[in-house]
């Protein structure tokens, strides 16, 4: 079944698709806890040739470091919008119009905030959860 997801940014400048998406993870990683400003993000897995930027695409930066997944912001709201890497986009599921899923794993948990109290029956995995 083909499904797309629609999301759009804080200041809706930027839009877009997201088509056949794949698992939602919630990662609770220290770099995602600085990122989101909140308790690290659920993201939305996708290749990245079903990624499509309908709108804004000159407004997005991308913020990089050696070893780590790259991530893209809106540089007019701030918005966090996705991680990427070895070929696939993490969309932060909090841009996602309509999304009616839960997060399917929690992953980096070990790192987690003492604040970050976790609710929900999906499996928790202390770093990255095992290869599919
Ligand atoms: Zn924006
Ligand atoms: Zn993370």
């Amino acid at each position: 079944m083909s499904e797309t997801l629609h999301g759009a940014c804080l200041c809706g400048q930027v839009t877009f698709d997201v088509h056949e998406p794949g698992a939602m993870g919630f990662c609770h990683c220290t770099r995602c806890q600085r990122w989101s400003g909140g308790p690290g993000l659920p993201e939305v897995e996708v290749d990245e040739a079903n990624f499509e930027v309908t709108a804004g695409q000159e407004l997005i930066r991308h913020f990089t470091e050696e070893g780590f997944s790259g991530v893209g912001f809106c540089s007019s709201c701030g918005s966090s919008l996705y991680a990427f890497g070895d070929g696939k986009y993490y969309v932060s599921a909090g841009t996602l119009r309509g999304l009616e899923r839960e997060p399917e794993y929690h992953m980096m948990v070990a790192y987690k905030a003492p604040w970050d109290v976790i609710s929900g029956d999906a499996p928790q995995f202390p770093e990255s959860p095992p290869a599919a």
